[in-house]
């Protein structure tokens, strides 16, 4: 159902105003996780600022160390959908599990399932029989094939509302966090009619590769973007070393302008 086969033309997502898979470049950004009500606020206003068009934030966050800060859990939530209304911006949060599923659903916009849960079939199909927007990201270790099965998982079940997000994959490399695969936009879009985004964030782990890599992923077709963006990087709970400043992140959205329509 995922294939181009099955449906010719591209599917766009919409959601309030703004539209996934058509023109366009959608940029999602925020901070990796949700921390405390002011610095989510700080975020929120100034994705906004910068132009950004959906705001990201952890509440679950899926951590190498059983010891690591886990999220703010609901109570993150909360805050996510203060955030959104104060700025309009719509929300996009990940899921670790189908009760987290269950709590996310009536807060956030967009339902993230990560890389770690990218063959969590429970979940997938949990997800499926939502009404809400998936973003299914590429497992660490995934081929193509096994990603484009999780999303027809999700599919199968109902919910064709799927945003695939390619975010590196785990190779020999290691002077980067992951190696970006930018080869598996323009092949995913080939294969597949679903909208395609790249968080060069995760790909990369180095703040410094980030707009170059969002800009080669916007050249290579991508449809949007995931980055990790915090108020004060230096001081995340979570992945600072590859959040940008938020003049960073203005920059960036300044650059893909220049390069791209407006959405
Ligand atoms: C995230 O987006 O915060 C995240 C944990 O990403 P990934 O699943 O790609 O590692
Ligand atoms: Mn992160």
């Amino acid at each position: 159902m995922v294939s181009r086969e099955a449906r010719e033309e591209n599917t766009v997502i919409n959601i309030r105003g703004i539209s996934i898979g058509g023109e366009g470049v959608v940029v999602m950004a925020g901070p990796c996780a949700v921390e405390s009500r002011e610095q989510l606020l700080t975020a929120a206003r100034q994705v906004k600022a910068a132009g950004g068009h959906v705001l990201r934030g952890g509440a679950f966050k899926p951590r190498t160390s059983p010891y690591s800060f886990q999220g703010m859990e609901e109570e993150g939530l909360k805050l996510l959908k203060e955030a959104s209304e104060e700025t309009g911006l719509p929300t996009v949060t990940e899921v670790i599990d189908e009760h987290s599923l269950q709590l996310a659903h009536d807060y956030v916009d967009i339902i993230q399932i990560g890389a770690r849960n990218m063959q969590n079939f429970r979940l997938l199909r949990a997800a499926g029989q939502t009404d809400k927007i998936i973003l299914l990201k590429r497992g660490l270790s995934a081929t193509i094939e096994e990603w484009l099965m999780s999303a027809e998982y999700i599919m199968s079940e109902g919910n064709g509302k799927i945003i695939l997000c390619e975010r590196g994959i785990r190779t020999f490399e290691t002077y980067t966090r992951n190696t970006l695969d930018l080869s598996a936009v323009p092949l995913v879009k080939r294969l597949s009619h679903l909208p395609v985004i790249v968080d060069p964030s995760h790909a990369t782990g180095d703040r410094q590769l980030v707009v170059p890599m969002s800009l080669a992923a916007a050249a290579g077709g991508a449809d949007g973007l995931i980055v990790e963006m915090h108020p004060e990087p230096s001081k995340a709970l979570c992945d600072g070393a590859q959040s940008l400043h938020p003049g960073e992140l203005v920059g960036l959205i300044a650059k893909l302008t220049k390069m791209m329509p407006a959405i």
